[in-house]
């Protein structure tokens, strides 16, 4: 159960269960873990995962210092690239060249957002596919939207994820995604579609929010604000997964007002807590299985030869 923390008539009533994201992410990493360590015996070395941060945007920081511990909890590399905020596009793309031909390094993801002036362009137009591991360029967004694999975006793939675990039903349900940005909202709305869920993407355009939220089954949230999801606006059992991350004065929250969302929803996912662990072990099954097919070079794309290891870097 959930502890409201809101005062007020509906936080008497709290019934909803708790989605913590921190067991489904223990199980997911103890088999990269293995996964990870079969790797190294089969051959000869660990894959790297790097991570590019252009500029010194705090929470950018400290978002990839988590992806570089829990890098380290699986015994993957993690390599943490740092490129000055006033660097040109063209160094950006030099550098994503230069770890796409990187034997070791089997992932890469880039920190958003970008400087303003850096198009997103210079990164998705530069990755290697295979390297893709986020999901972010058109090869693999084109693989999620026709129901091919690919590399999904772990954020959204959290989202379902953390529901599909937990046992609650998608297909035949109404679900409503509130967002629809390119790393988060669309592809979850896709990956709803893809477990037959009816799926309605609400946006900033939206007028009356609640009079789709009442009808949703289930409700992902990915807006970036902060309160915008009250209990008056959705059915009375609904399923919630709230993906916003804000900071409000020394707190994190997320897009919806707990208190009185989990007096009406049948399940909530915490902020901290929830989305975001599931996300960062998601992410290291992506990277082992890019390491997997870049060793079978079975992947599409410019190849980067296999590293001339044997039983060195573990
Ligand atoms: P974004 O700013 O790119 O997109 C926000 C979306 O919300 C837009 O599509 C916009 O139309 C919609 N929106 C904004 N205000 C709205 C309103 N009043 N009503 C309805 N829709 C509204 O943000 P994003 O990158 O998709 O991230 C969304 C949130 O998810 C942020 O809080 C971000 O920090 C968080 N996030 C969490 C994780 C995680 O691992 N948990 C990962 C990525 C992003």
């Amino acid at each position: 159960m959930l502890t409201a923390s809101a005062s007020g008539p509906m936080a008497a009533s709290v019934t909803a269960r708790n989605l913590a994201g921190a067991p489904i992410a223990a199980e997911i990493k103890a088999r990269v873990k293995a996964d990870v360590a079969a790797f190294r015996k089969r051959n000869g070395y660990t894959p790297t995962l790097a991570v590019v941060l252009v500029g010194r945007d705090a929470p950018s920081a400290v978002y990839l210092q988590q992806i570089l511990r829990t890098c380290k909890s699986v015994g993957i590399d993690g390599r943490l690239v740092e490129i000055p905020g006033r660097a040109s596009a063209a160094r950006l793309r030099n550098a994503i060249v230069a770890l796409n031909e990187d034997p070791l390094v089997a992932g890469i993801i880039v920190q958003m957002p970008l400087p303003k002036r850096i198009p997103l362009t210079t990164v998705t137009g530069t990755l290697d596919p295979a390297k893709d591991i986020d999901g972010i360029q058109p090869i693999n967004a084109g693989h999620l939207l026709l129901g091919h694999s690919g590399f999904l975006p772990t954020t959204a793939q959290a989202a379902i994820e953390i529901l599909k675990r937990s046992g609650i039903p998608i297909a035949g349900r109404r679900a409503v995604v509130v967002g629809r940005s390119n790393v988060v909202g669309k592809p979850a709305a896709l990956l709803l579609l893809r477990e037959n869920a009816t799926v309605t993407v609400c946006h900033s355009h939206t007028t009356d929010l609640g009079a789709h939220l009442r009808l949703a089954d289930i409700v992902v949230v990915a807006a970036g604000k902060p309160g915008l999801i009250t209990g008056e606006m959705l059915k009375r059992g609904a399923v919630v997964v709230d993906v916003g991350i804000n900071v409000v004065g020394d707190r994190i929250v997320g897009d919806v007002d707990a208190g009185s969302v989990a007096a009406v929803a049948s399940a909530l996912t915490p902020v901290p807590g929830g989305v975001g662990p599931v996300t960062n072990a998601l992410l290291m099954t992506h990277l082992v299985r890019a390491a997997e097919a870049q060793v079978r070079s079975e992947s599409p794309g410019p190849r980067p030869r296999r590293p001339a290891v044997v039983g060195g870097r573990a």
